[in-house]
């Protein structure tokens, strides 16, 4: 096991692109930290610099205590997982996951002992003699699983190992990935688009944009407490809801005002409020935090804005609602047995303990 440091790390490509730029990061032992973001933020820049891949044009990557800048990928104790899994054709399974030890010169009954070992962990024991074509994609994958877990790496990289699969296997070969890395022990540096994979999988996760860190936090304080509005809308689903209001102060109170209809703010927010007075900002509120008058436990307190219902979509246990309030469109999970169709005007009540509030560009 290894902690992984990265200072000041920076890939540039020629003269124009800057992948990543002052990537700063310390895991601890053994955690499981996701890097996510949109396309071509330089997820897998990153993880193919700490897996020594690709150079670092500049800063320093640590593993342990080991800076390993000019470190070799083959003597940095990594293993790695694409999503392409990347297996031997000709091989079978057993000999797909031998190779790299015999290429180490691993001993055979060394390589024997990891080989089975690994197999019955990931549950493929009844595969090894089957070649990568005789395999599902589910099955394929555990494989490029075994054969990083044969190596004994002290750091586990994945650079979405997932996206190949239908999205019910995508689920179960999640709970795989956390169970295995549990298990192991070892610190695993993940990089998904998917902010439901790195929500249910990461202990920490690296939020990145244009290939800078936009947040570093666990999945809850991402949830809770989003630094800038980029991060409020990429962590949850639904996505966060963005209004532009008006910021009115009444003494110690601050008001978001929509279009004439007023939201009143808690007091810790009505506080950073107090500078923006009279000016405009995004007021953000997740959906699961509006509720439908009648259907909702959302008291009623200067929480109320009328919306014009355009789009009604059951789930069971919700309803998602798509409404124009204030000329904005938003989106309200309410519950699922809620009398409303398209064309209603409603009145939405907002939790208020969960407004958030940032500023327009
Ligand atoms: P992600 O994995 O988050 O989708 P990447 O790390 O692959 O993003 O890419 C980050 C940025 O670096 C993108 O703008 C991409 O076009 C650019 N990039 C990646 N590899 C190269 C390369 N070999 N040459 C030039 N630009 C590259
Ligand atoms: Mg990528």
């Amino acid at each position: 096991m290894a902690k992984i440091r990265l200072e000041n790390v920076y890939k540039r490509y020629g003269t124009k692109v800057t992948a990543v730029k002052d990537f700063n990061l310390e895991t601890e032992d053994g955690e499981f930290v996701v890097f996510v973001g949109p396309s071509g933020c330089g997820k897998t820049t990153t993880l193919r610099m700490i897996a020594g891949l690709e150079d670092i044009t500049e800063g320093k990557i640590y593993i342990g205590d080991r800076l390993v800048n000019d470190v070799p990928p083959k003597d940095r104790d990594i293993a790695m997982v694409f999503q392409n899994y990347a297996l031997y054709p000709h091989m079978n399974v057993y000999d797909n996951m031998a190779f790299g030890l015999k290429l180490r010169r691993v001993p055979r009954d060394e390589i024997d002992r990891r080989v089975k070992e690994a197999a019955r962990i990931i549950k493929i024991d009844h595969l090894l003699q089957r070649k990568p074509r005789e395999l599902s994609g589910g099955q394929r994958q555990r494989v490029a699983m075994g054969r990083a877990i044969v190596r004994e790496p002290k750091v586990f990289l994945f650079d979405e190992p997932l996206s190949n699969l239908d999205a019910k296997l995508r689920v179960e070969m999640r709970a795989e990935i956390a169970k295995l890395t549990r298990r192991l022990g070892v610190t695993t540096v993940y990089v998904t688009h998917d902010q439901v994979e790195a929500m249910t999988l990461g202990h920490r996760i690296v939020v990145m944009k244009d290939g800078e860190i936009q947040q570093t936090d666990t999945p809850l304080n991402l949830y809770d407490f989003p630094e800038n509005k980029f991060v409020a809308g990429f962590i949850g689903s639904p996505s966060m809801n963005f209004v532009r209001a008006r910021v009115e102060v009444q003494g110690s109170d601050a008001y978001f005002s929509i279009d004439g209809q007023k939201i009143k703010a808690n007091p810790t927010l009505s506080a950073s409020l107090k500078a923006y007075n009279g000016r405009e900002v995004w007021m953000g509120v997740r959906p699961e935090h509006i509720g439908l008058k009648g259907w909702t436990t959302i008291p009623e307190d200067n929480n109320v804005v009328k919306g014009q219902v355009e789009v009604v979509e059951p789930l069971g246990a919700d309803t998602e609602i798509h409404a124009e309030v204030g000329g904005a469109m938003v989106t309200a999970k309410v519950d699922g047995h809620a009398v409303v169709l398209p064309g209603d005007t409603v009145e939405l009540l907002i939790d208020t303990s969960k407004l958030h509030a940032f500023e327009t560009e």
